[in-house]
């Protein structure tokens, strides 16, 4: 939905945070290169924006999770490598060769599929280490290292890849295991770029970081570990539609989930679920104005939510509430949420929350 007068709702993403996350993410990768995760419309944050954004932050290298991501982004990074997660199937060859899109190939099956459809053309090549989810289970590996000439005739390798799958865990004996695995895999293989680093590995030091690291939720503000600030990304308000005094013995919202033990200010924003704003936060999360903390009261319904403002003094309707942002954090509300950050952001793509963007990329 575009900006309007009228509206209530706003994401306001920070371009130029976006391109210092990137900066910090392209410093701590030392010597590999850092390419640009903007799948899932840019982590709902608006996919062309972030590209355009990281673009002119001297990130060169894309991916995307599908193939029509990879053709959105196309027109505003027609120089740019754009790796397509999803791989590539029969009826997908056509279009990724059309757009000059390279497919991350996941399984033997694909890459017989590439070998025999598009001649010579570049690819990328991705083998499980642990996550068991996408890219050649350790099986398929070993028929590929087996027949390297045979089964990469005709597939130019531009990249060999892994992911992690308890990167935001530094402690995680799965790190370690996974990078041996990759490891492995990799002396199996031609000599290729490697990559195994998204935004949590690139916290877990230089071991990890090979030829490329892939960020995502970094980027766009998540904090792979506690205690590594990135800037915030996007900031998420909303406007108070009425205010109400209550008494001890009241409830508040759909199923009366909370009950008033003092005389209360409340404030109704018009934000809720069908917003993005997660169900979850029902009686866990907060809201801020100027800076000062309201906890959120009852149940997030579709439409509105309602805030304990008691100890905020001059308050109107029309006030502007944040509910993600600088005094919000973005971990805490998912922490709050009971999910991540991921899934904080995702959500407040495509709704009817107006996007609005700060800074030139
Ligand atoms: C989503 C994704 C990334 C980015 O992950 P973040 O945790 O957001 O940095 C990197 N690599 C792969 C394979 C992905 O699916």
């Amino acid at each position: 939905m575009g900006q309007s007068e009228y509206d209530v709702a706003r994401l306001t993403v920070r371009l130029g945070a976006i391109q210092e996350n990137y900066r910090t993410c392209a410093r701590l990768a030392g010597h590999a290169a850092a390419a640009g995760v903007v799948k899932a419309d840019g982590y709902g944050l608006g996919a062309l924006q972030s590209t355009r954004a990281l673009l002119a932050a001297g990130c060169d290298t894309f991916f995307v999770a599908r193939l029509e991501e990879g053709i959105a982004i196309r027109p505003v990074a027609p120089k740019s490598r754009i790796f397509v997660l999803d791989g590539a199937r029969a009826e997908s060859v056509p279009a990724l060769v059309a757009h000059n899109l390279t497919p991350v190939l996941n399984s033997l099956d694909e890459i017989a599929l590439w070998s025999a459809g598009a001649r010579g053309r570049d690819a990328a090549i991705h083998f499980d280490t642990g996550l068991s989810r996408l890219g050649l289970p350790p099986s398929e590996l070993a028929i590929l290292a087996a027949e390297t000439g045979q089964r990469l005739a005709g597939i130019n390798l531009v990249l060999v890849m892994s992911h992690l799958a308890c990167a935001e865990d530094p402690a995680s004996p799965m790190n370690r295991e996974q990078l041996s695995r990759f490891r492995a895999g990799l002396a199996q293989l031609p000599p290729a770029p490697a990559s195994f680093a998204s935004s949590g590995g690139i916290f877990l030091g230089e071991d990890y970081a090979f030829d490329m690291v892939r960020p995502g939720i970094a980027l766009y503000g998540g904090n792979p570990q506690a205690g590594k600030a990135m800037a915030v990304a996007a900031r998420l308000t909303g406007r108070v539609l009425q205010l109400r005094r209550v008494d001890k013995g009241e409830s508040v919202g759909y199923g009366a989930t909370f009950r008033v033990e003092r005389p209360m200010r409340l404030a109704t924003v018009a934000l809720g679920y069908a917003d993005g704003l997660l169900r979850a936060l029902g009686n866990r999360g907060a809201g801020a104005i100027g800076g000062r903390k309201a906890p959120i009261v009852g149940r997030v319904s579709m439409d509105l939510m309602t805030l304990d403002v008691t100890d905020i003094p001059a308050l109107a309707p029309g006030a502007e509430i944040e509910l993600l942002g600088d005094t919000i954090l973005l971990d805490d509300v998912a922490a709050a949420a009971g999910t991540a950050a991921y899934e904080v952001l995702t959500r407040l793509g495509g709704g009817r929350v107006a996007r609005v963007y700060e800074g030139t990329p």
